[in-house]
């Protein structure tokens, strides 16, 4: 009777610790597999796809935490999305450098421009105190205050 209890416990053990073991090991190739996938979205190394394998197997675990410490910050998307969103943000720098055509001969010039370098029409001018762009039209500066008269209207003629 004790022998039979004993033989029951002993296979009851043995089928635990194979589940036990099958369970890690399991857990161990995910993680494996889990970190060469990683590696595979954040880097096209072969070099380091295979390294990255190794590390999710040796040392069990442990190499997967060593991996997540020395991966690249970001994956290859991320990389492309965050090119794409400079090189948007560099395009709208240069539509705020953008081209308009002289209101008065036509001709492309840029936006902030104050003469047209083709006519010569004058349609701004620059504040004498904070260099900002002022409308013919305006007595006084609205950045500074600074009182800057009424603008000559016409054509900037050569001097000197
Ligand atoms: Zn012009
Ligand atoms: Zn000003």
């Amino acid at each position: 009777m004790m022998r039979g209890v004993l033989a029951d416990t002993v296979s009851v053990l043995v089928v635990g610790i194979i589940a036990l073991v099958g369970y890690v090991a399991i857990l161990w190739v995910a993680t494996a597999f889990f970190v060469w996938r990683d590696a595979r979205r954040r880097s096209s190394s072969a070099m380091f796809q295979l390294l990255a394998l190794l590390l999710g197997f040796v040392p069990p675990f442990l190499g997967a935490l060593v991996y997540l410490v020395i991966r690249p910050p970001r994956t290859l998307d991320e990389d492309r999305a965050l090119a794409l969103e400079e090189q948007s943000l560099l395009d709208l720098e240069n539509d705020a450098r953008a081209m308009r055509p002289c209101p008065s001969c036509g001709k492309e010039i840029e936006a902030d421009f104050i003469v047209c370098p083709y006519c010569r029409t004058q349609f701004a001018r620059r504040c004498t105190a904070c260099d900002r762009v002022l409308r013919l039209g305006w007595a006084v500066c609205p950045y500074c205050a600074e009182e800057v008269g009424h603008a000559p209207v016409g054509r900037v003629t050569r001097t000197g």
